[in-house]
């Protein structure tokens, strides 16, 4: 075909909307429309749909192009229709989700030459009716795109992606052209071969994005942390990455308990749902969507402001794709991270039960990510390095280690030392153990194997145990030293380690970066952000004062004060001062309902304390605590809201009704309002639950449950009475 250059630009205005090409779009367009093969590495946001959207609608034929989602597909069938206005047939999609009548329209419009894009999943290209259909049709070229999905190496691996080749030789061969956002030399060989297109021209764009700032933070309390940024960048979009499920559900939970309007996104998810979230997300109804990495590829929506990972990524790859999704219009991109070696440790545990290649490859990976998080260098220089490319720069300014730079110290004496520490024991063990050892840590461990007797006790006392841990952990990376995962992570030596020790030479690291335990997130404990609970640690004076208030206010309401807050809740304000209702709220045992109908004259007496007083109110009081099995909860809260029978919800829940009846009496004693009558109107006596209610309004001294079932339960079922006091505490006291 005869190549005309106007043309093309004509055409990416009259159909994408768009007066230039973006990098080297145009030179891509032109070599497929040479009819030649071409492998293009683009970053994520680089502009490569066009790449391949554009040739198909100018040559004969047409187009094939292998995507991994359903999801995307229709994003992208939509948005061609949209630019080809009155062309429904000019792109397709060819998937599971298609009725028998569908693929018959497709067919049709393959067959007539009315399609210029056809969209399918591996899977759905490898099945014989389909192939059987694209044998009658004339291809212009075949696009693989995300072909990284091609390797094992890394992530997202789709075995189908291997079947292309032999499918598109079966269909007829035509210019193929693999698009992938992934840089790693191994990734772009095994697409290169498994494709079969070794003289194909590679396009690699850089893959620097100058807009993202990378940030890698020690994850104590990584939950407040994020609150409290989310908070400070009210509006903004973003996305929070989770390795596990759970995780994700948790923390979504937890934003939203805290105002965040944030959902939850990942493969366990109702299909349904999901793509609901999804699009809530895209169209701005929601500005948080915390996901597992099931969430985001292909993903366009320019303006996510912020990626944070909650868990260090598996790889630097994944990372990349990730963190590639902020600031997708150029404009700002921040890229948080948490790091705590512990999570490294998970991950590893998580490798075991993979075949033995696999293991080695994740090992690789995930201490490719240690390098990169525990390093004090330009981190846009390493990630850039680990794509083999070269930034030039000594200082990129937009990145933690840039901004704030760590003095750097020649590590080769301490790495020696650690390395002969290993060589010396008969026996090996693990970091903790050896750290402690070199910083002179006499715990039970080093007694007992009378660590504390050898010349390395203390040798290296100047520094505290995690200096030695993170040495350690340098070692492991450099091949000095090596983790053996089978035998619980225990340290041995290396022939490496053996010649650097004979030989040391210069080692430059980082030197203050002191990274702590980190959170365990198994211990529910943890989980618990907010301010311990009980009676020592308040403000003893506020406290007092609270107490009148509280007193005053329940002969003006003739209510009894703990109805209006419990003591609890009157410690933790005077722990916590809150001054607004969002605040307020953050207190034990004080809900919504509870906060709006009782808390002003309370927050204007602290006010005035805290103004009159100077006090430094603490500025972590704004995270929530999330209660224990909160998922559960939520269930419960939602379900009694559709009035669903008590009886089916506990059972969908796995519960008999007492345990049932705590967990509705733990929602409703934290403050959240339930409306129960529903059910009590239907099974309770009207009557019997006048007396009841009358209880706890005028004879109950505390809206104890075990006082209320002494008192009543002569005259009354223990069911009745709890479910009495739960609408009692709901009505009048939330
Ligand atoms: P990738 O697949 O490489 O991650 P996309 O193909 O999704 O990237 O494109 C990313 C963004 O760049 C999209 O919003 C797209 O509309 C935009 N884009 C692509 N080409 C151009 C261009 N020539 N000019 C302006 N914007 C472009
Ligand atoms: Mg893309």
């Amino acid at each position: 075909m005869d190549i005309d250059t106007t043309l093309i630009h004509s055409k990416l205005r009259e159909f994408f909307g768009f007066g230039t090409f973006k990098g080297n779009q145009e030179e891509i367009i032109l070599n497929l429309l040479h009819g030649r093969d071409s492998f293009v590495i683009m970053p994520t946001g680089g502009g490569k749909s066009l790449c391949y959207q554009l040739p198909a609608l100018l040559l004969p034929g047409t187009a094939i192009v292998v995507s991994p989602l359903i999801a995307l597909m229709k994003n992208q069938v939509d948005a061609i229709r949209g630019f080809v206005a009155g062309n429904e047939g000019i792109a397709h999609f060819l998937n599971s989700s298609l009725s028998k009548a569908q693929i018959a329209e497709v067919r049709e419009d393959l067959v007539s030459g009315v399609t210029k894009l056809l969209y399918v999943a591996p899977e759905s290209l490898t099945k014989e009716d389909n192939v059987a259909i694209l044998k009658d049709v004339k291809i212009s070229f075949y696009a693989v795109d995300e072909a990284h999905c091609i390797s094992d190496w890394g992530h997202d691996f789709r075995p189908e992606y291997r079947r292309i080749r032999p499918i598109v030789d079966e269909i007829g061969r035509a210019p193929i052209i693999a698009l992938t956002a992934t840089a790693t030399p191994k990734v772009q060989s095994d697409i290169v071969k498994n494709l079969g297109i070794p003289d194909a021209t590679v396009f690699k764009s850089s893959f620097n994005r100058p807009n993202l700032y990378y940030e890698v933070r020690d994850k104590v309390e990584p939950e407040k942390d994020i609150i409290k940024y989310i908070k400070q960048n009210p509006g903004k979009s973003g996305i929070i990455y989770c390795l596990s499920r759970k995780k994700v559900e948790e923390l979504a939970n937890m934003l939203t308990i805290n105002g965040i309007n944030a959902v939850p996104y990942h493969a366990g998810l109702d299909a349904k749902v999901r793509a609901e979230n999804q699009d809530r997300f895209l169209m701005e109804d929601i500005d948080v969507i915390v996901a597992t990495i099931a969430f985001g590829m292909g993903i366009d929506k320019p303006d996510v402001r912020f990626v944070i990972h909650y868990d260090i990524p598996r790889s630097l790859e994944g990372y990349y794709q990730e963190t590639g999704r902020a600031g997708r219009d150029g404009k700002e991109g921040v890229c948080i991270t948490y790091y705590s070696y512990k999570d490294i440790c998970k991950l590893e545990k998580f490798l075991q039960g993979k075949p033995v290649s696999e293991q080695e490859i994740g090992r690789q990976l995930l201490m490719e990510t240690v390098a990169y998080a525990e390093s004090g260098e330009c981190r846009r220089k390493l990630l850039l390095g680990y794509f083999g490319e070269d930034y030039p720069q000594d200082n990129c300014g937009a990145c933690d280690n840039c901004l704030n730079p760590k003095p750097k110290f020649d590590a080769a004496g301490d790495m020696k030392l650690a390395i002969d520490l290993v060589a010396s024991l008969p026996e090996h063990f693990k970091v903790e153990h050896l750290a402690n050892i070199l910083a002179g840590i006499n715990t039970a461990l080093i007694k007992s194997y009378k660590h504390d007797k050898t010349k390395f006790f203390g040798a290296g006392s100047q520094h505290n145990a995690k200096f030695w841990e993170m040495i350690i952990h340098q070692a492991v990376i450099r091949h000095f030293l090596t983790r053996n995962i089978d035998s619980y992570g225990v340290i041995s030596s290396t022939p490496q380690g053996a010649e650097f020790s004979a030989s040391p030479y210069t080692l430059m690291l980082a030197g203050d970066r002191s990274f702590t335990e980190g959170v365990d997130d198994d211990d529910e404990d943890n989980v618990q952000t907010a301010p311990a609970r009980g009676g020592s640690g308040g403000d003893a004076v506020l406290l007092s004062m609270l107490k009148d208030l509280r007193k005053d206010l329940s002969r003006k309401l003739q209510l009894q004060p703990w109805v209006i807050f419990g003591d609890a809740s009157l410690e933790d304000m005077s722990i916590m001062y809150p001054e607004t209702l969002d605040e307020l709220k953050t207190c034990q045992g004080v809900g919504e309902g509870k906060a709006r109908k009782y808390g002003k004259p309370f927050m204007e007496l602290i006010s005035k304390y805290v103004e009159e007083n100077e006090i430094e109110r603490p500025d972590d009081f704004l995270v929530k605590s999330m209660p224990n099995k909160s998922s559960e909860k939520i269930y419960i809260i939602q379900s009694i809201d559709r009035r669903m029978d008590l009886e089916d919800i506990a059972s969908a829940k796995g519960m008999d009704m007492g345990e049932f009846m705590t967990a509705v009496e733990n929602i409703v004693e934290s403050g959240t309002r339930l409306d129960l009558n529903y059910y009590i109107d239907q099974y309770i006596d009207s009557d019997v639950v006048d007396e009841i209610y009358d209880y706890f309004r005028n004879e109950a001294e505390s809206d104890s449950l075990e006082t209320a079932l002494n008192d009543l339960s002569g005259d009354y079922e223990e069911m009745e009475i709890r479910l009495v006091r739960i609408k009692f505490l709901s009505e009048v006291a939330n």
